[in-house]
């Protein structure tokens, strides 16, 4: 798993302080934010390559840095933005609850103690019945 981003809560955390509709809806916008820097670091690594035209050996030099640079962000953007997608996706497919098919109404269950195994799972429960299950994270 990628290390989370400071400005993207987990998906524990989420649920607790937003909701989990409000928290899938910030992913999804935090993940088209990264696809915007994406496209604008191509468009940026492109006029890079237009500006080796009749560029002195310095300029050339530092267009060779830029063009580095845009590429780095474009490939990290690019990265976080699928992985952000992803990852909101595979939690909206565990949202629907498994007794009344309502979907994204959890709540979270607090469990007092949680062994290593079950780090990765949020048990929530659906605001609706009460039907109780896990989220895999
Ligand atoms: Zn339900």
């Amino acid at each position: 798993m990628t290390a989370r981003n400071p400005l993207n809560r987990s998906l524990e955390d989420g649920i607790r302080h937003l909701g989990f509709r409000k928290w899938y809806e910030r992913e999804l916008l935090s993940s088209h934010a990264h696809m915007a820097l994406a496209l604008i670091a191509a468009v940026a690594m492109m006029a890079s390559f237009e500006a080796f035209h009749g560029a002195s050996t310095t300029e050339k030099l530092l267009n060779s840095g830029f063009v580095v640079v845009c590429a780095a962000i474009a490939l990290w953007a690019l990265r976080r933005y699928l992985y952000l997608l992803m990852h909101a996706e595979e939690m909206a497919n565990q949202a629907n609850c498994g007794q009344c098919q309502a979907y994204g109404q959890l709540r979270l269950q607090e469990v007092a103690d949680r062994g290593p195994q079950a780090q990765r799972l949020v048990p929530v429960c659906c605001k609706r019945c009460g039907f109780r299950w896990s989220m895999q994270d």
